[in-house]
């Protein structure tokens, strides 16, 4: 795997989504923003991403841990009255037909809302699940609502088991995409500013040591996080069905 030559990669989108039998997919906010579920100014009315970040991190959690479960508590409400969107079902439509013809779809999002599970995707949740509730004690899971009782085993709080920014992302669904990396034939980030360390990773590994082609697919990308892509397509997420082989 390492010191594969790179490929030359096609400049039309299209071409290298139909060539490609080994996919991984990483998928962000801006996936879900054609659902309603906006990345500020969402159900959950932040004003901007400073904000966002601020109420969904671990020091946040210390000092006031009421709201940061009524933010996420929040995001869950705003997910359970949206749909997935035409993004998602294609999504999960080109991973049924990938593994159905011996290739594959790793499909990773650091979204919260649930929706590609609900188009029907295998998915992994690098940034956990805001329904699985963690105790803080016992490491018990309930799954639900995150409320405020404690842990009925311990005593101790419980929290929705998602990672919060300064905590570290879920430890398995990160394994098994690196697993899946080195033997891509296309890494595909969707709706997303690729500003997280653990994804910029992801990208460079690709690029320099795998020679697994890089696509990133997003309105309005910031110059830094194109720069880290082979080819970037400048596009809302749901216009992915233009790209999409079926
Ligand atoms: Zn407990």
């Amino acid at each position: 795997m390492l010191g594969r030559p790179a490929q030359a990669v096609p400049a039309d989108p299209k071409q290298l989504f139909a060539a490609a039998n080994r996919v991984v997919v990483i998928t962000g906010a801006g996936i879900s923003a054609d659902a309603g579920l906006a990345t500020f100014r969402g159900p959950t009315g932040v004003a901007s991403n400073d904000e966002l970040v601020e109420r969904l991190s671990s020091h946040h959690l210390k000092a006031d841990r009421e709201d940061v479960r009524s933010f996420v508590n929040g995001i869950v409400d705003g997910a359970d009255r949206s749909e997935p969107t035409v993004a998602h079902i294609a999504l999960a439509d080109w991973q049924r037909s990938l593994r159905a013809t011996g290739g594959d779809l790793t499909l990773v999002t650091m979204n919260l809302d649930g929706l590609h599970q609900r188009a029907g995707a295998d998915t992994l949740e690098l940034h956990g699940s805001a329904r699985r509730i963690r105790c803080e004690g016992c490491a018990r899971i309930t799954t639900g609502t995150w409320s405020a009782a404690p842990c009925a085993s311990c005593g101790a709080s419980m929290r929705a088991d998602v990672a919060l920014y300064g905590e570290r992302v879920m430890v398995e669904p990160e394994w098994r995409v690196k697993r899946a990396l080195p033997d891509a034939d296309l890494l595909l980030a969707i709706g997303t500013s690729v500003e997280t360390s653990t994804i910029a990773n992801w990208v460079r590994f690709c690029r320099r040591d795998y020679g697994v082609p890089t696509c990133l697919f997003s309105l309005d990308p910031s110059v830094s996080a194109a720069a880290q892509f082979d080819l970037v397509v400048d596009r809302r997420a749901n216009d992915l069905v233009d790209y999409i082989p079926n």
